[in-house]
């Protein structure tokens, strides 16, 4: 019953998340009704979205350069490595503005029955890293943060990492206090998480 045009436009915008047929429609009918300029810049950014973003070579994170912006930003403290599950994780932190670390982004929870084991996540990339950051300087410390939600994966997790990091002589740390079991860190308040931060241990 739809134009051609319009039904391969809720056809795609079907397959977002949370978007039904209906909602769909919608969305495609209000995009009719926009300025042919909308529409464009609207089409480069998604065309864009994919080709520019890259992925940083030392934590993770995303990026449009070799390097993200909180890797090169030389007034953090590169010694200090929050280790997360994900990039969503980072936002809450950072919106904490209390945390002048990095962040080493792992790429998901240690999670055998769903096919995640250690040698899936970014954990030997996280090994070698501590030991180029001990070979550049030896005095400094070393500190790995732990920051994983309070669930049965992140305890799992954070205990292998404390398992297979404790020979290299670092400092481990893990958020904890404050957080509820099964809380999830992307929609801890920020006081309750700069209280996890500061009550690390
Ligand atoms: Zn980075």
């Amino acid at each position: 019953m739809l134009p051609e045009p319009i039904k391969n436009l809720v056809d795609q915008l079907s397959k977002l998340p949370e978007i039904g047929p209906r909602a769909a429609t919608r969305l495609a009918f209000f995009m009719l009704n926009q300025p042919d300029d909308y529409l464009k810049d609207f089409a480069r950014a998604i065309e864009e979205l994919k080709q520019k973003t890259k992925v940083c070579q030392n934590c993770f994170n995303l990026t449009t350069d070799t390097a993200c912006v909180i890797c090169s930003d030389t007034r953090r403290d590169q010694n200090t490595i929050c280790v997360v599950e994900d990039i969503l994780d980072i936002i809450p932190i950072e919106r904490t503005k209390r945390y002048n670390g990095v962040y080493h982004i792992l790429g998901g929870l240690i999670a055998p029955i769903e096919g995640l084991t250690p040698e899936k996540l970014r954990i030997k990339e996280l090994e070698n890293r501590i030991k180029n950051l001990q070979q550049k300087d030896k005095n400094k410390t070393v500190e790995i943060i732990l920051a994983f939600n309070p669930t049965t994966e992140g305890d799992t997790t954070a205990l292998y990492l404390q398992r297979v990091l404790s020979s290299l002589g670092i400092k481990i740390t893990r958020l904890g206090r404050g957080l509820s079991t099964g809380s999830d860190l992307e929609y801890t308040d920020e006081t309750t998480l700069i209280n996890a931060f500061l009550g690390r241990r």
